[in-house]
């Protein structure tokens, strides 16, 4: 192998060394039991990272990190690396001490989306338990609101424009050990005890932040250079799928990262 390519592929799979939990296996009990995050953890989640080594090896793919195999790749390489980041943002969507309660900026966005958090709560769990089949459920920044969604499989909110604040793992290994099929018992010790608003308040500050500098990037361009500057995707009016989005650097908060190796470091 070229000496350049080996170090692009050393690279991109240091990229894709399954992140460390930010808590103890059992941190999450009595509410989510240490065998299914152990489970979750060492089999699905690092299954997801298995298949994808063995997907993309010999493949262009190879020398990729994590976030271009989301946004350019379809099939089993996009849905296994669709899989590693969502389950990233699982573990981090939850903490072991209390949900506690949504703050500062994002408590008033939640106050003028819903008209408060009981709202929120209410179409968080309807949302959730009404999705069929395995998914993800979210709670997303929808261009300058909050928004509750569900996608299907592996599929997330970064494909349709959207910003991830907080997910919940909707897949029946997430939760069937510890409530069997009452999907909706397990929706509610998410919301009530574990949810990381703190988390998601540093998501919607991040996004706002992303949002805010994408508008003034095109607020403050001179008309005459316009044609020449390289065209920024950008969510589509409609909301509907086609246009590919993700605004990773949105979710890169160096506070909210574990320390070691990182998969999902930009390199623009
Ligand atoms: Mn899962």
């Amino acid at each position: 192998m070229h000496v350049a390519r080996e170090l692009l592929f050393r690279c991109a799979m240091e990229h894709l060394k399954l992140k460390p939990l930010p808590y103890d296996m059992h941190a999450l009990e009595p509410h989510i039991g240490r065998e299914t995050v152990a489970l979750h953890y060492e089999k699905h989640h690092a299954g997801y990272a298995r298949r994808l080594k063995e997907l993309i090896t010999s493949k262009p793919e190879e020398t990729a990190n994590l976030e271009w195999m989301i946004r350019r790749s379809e099939g089993a390489i996009f849905n296994n690396a669709a899989q590693i980041w969502n389950h990233d943002f699982y573990w981090r969507s939850m903490q072991p001490d209390g949900a506690g309660a949504p703050s500062g900026a994002l408590n008033e966005a939640i106050t003028s989306t819903f008209g408060g958090f009981e709202r929120l709560r209410r179409d968080f769990l309807e949302a959730g338990a009404g999705h069929f089949g395995s998914g993800w459920l979210w709670l997303v920044s929808h261009r300058d609101s909050l928004r509750i969604t569900t996608t299907p499989d592996a599929d997330l909110p970064g494909r349709y424009g959207d910003t991830a604040i907080l997910c919940v793992d909707l897949w029946e290994h997430a939760y069937y050990l510890d409530y069997h099929d009452e999907r909706a018992r397990y929706l509610e010790a998410f919301i009530d005890h574990l949810a990381n608003w703190e988390f998601a308040g540093a998501n919607w500050s991040n996004a706002r932040r992303a949002l805010r500098s994408c508008d003034a990037r095109v607020d403050d361009r001179p008309p005459k250079l316009a044609r020449d500057r390289p065209r920024t995707p950008t969510p589509r009016e409609d909301g509907l799928p086609g246009r590919l989005y993700i605004d990773w650097r949105a979710q890169q908060d160096s506070n909210l990262r574990p320390s070691g190796p990182q998969p999902d470091a930009l390199s623009n």
